[in-house]
């Protein structure tokens, strides 16, 4: 059976944020690579600058940035989960997780990864770690994929250690760049200060570019 990567996160722009190389890397090595994106982004606050969105086009025009970074990024398949921005930690868990396990079960992936939930900050991102981690640890051992969770909140690496997974991805970190700026409304600020602060040679952008760092998740 081919292997197989599964990036399951909440908004559009969050794999060109964290999982961009990460992706671009397994895909070189022969993966088959699938990002379900539950929401899309629609509660967003940014329009872009000068504004090329308003409240009733922002899901439209995030979808079309989403399918655009997905394409430089060479994704296989791209599975929208139509959830509602900002409401994941309001969906009923057991129904959100039973859906997860079939998707789960449906791809077969070798790895999976998603965000650590209690570290990542927003609301959906912890929501969707923890309905993820849920729809995993419902499997039978034997049939758990391995998973990869992204933390990104402050106290990390104080709570859980340094990283296990510290991907070198610097090879990728231009189509990094190009997936960012796909998502014009969100990111061209983003981008713009990530530009300026690796003009500047600074240590800490040039490093959040070139490493993606994991976590493994114990369902123990
Ligand atoms: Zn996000």
């Amino acid at each position: 059976m081919d292997n197989h990567l599964l990036v399951i996160l909440p908004h559009p722009d969050d794999e060109s944020f964290g999982v961009a190389g990460t992706m671009l890397s397994y895909k070189e090595k022969g993966w088959k690579i699938t990002y379900a994106c539950m929401t899309l982004g629609d509660m967003g606050r940014n329009m872009g600058n000068p504004p090329i969105a308003n409240r009733e086009t922002l899901s439209q025009i995030r979808k079309k940035e989403l399918e655009d970074a997905a394409k430089i990024l060479k994704i296989d398949d791209l599975i929208l989960l139509g959830l509602r921005d900002k409401t994941i930690e309001f969906e009923n868990e057991d129904k959100l997780s039973a859906r997860i396990r079939k998707l789960i079960e449906d791809c077969q992936p070798t790895l999976v990864i998603t965000f650590y939930p209690g570290y990542s900050i927003h609301p959906d991102h912890d929501a969707c770690g923890a309905v993820v981690m849920k729809a995993i640890a419902s499997m039978p051992k034997e049939n758990r994929p391995t998973v990869h969770a992204l933390a990104i909140s402050r106290e990390s690496i104080a709570d859980l250690g340094e990283p296990q997974i510290v991907n070198d991805v610097k090879s990728y970190s231009q189509q990094k760049l190009d997936a960012l700026k796909a998502h014009k409304t969100q990111m061209q600020e983003v981008v713009r200060q990530t530009e300026l602060a690796l003009q500047e040679g600074n240590d800490e952008a040039i490093d959040r570019l070139n490493y993606e760092r994991f976590w493994l998740y114990s369902f123990e």
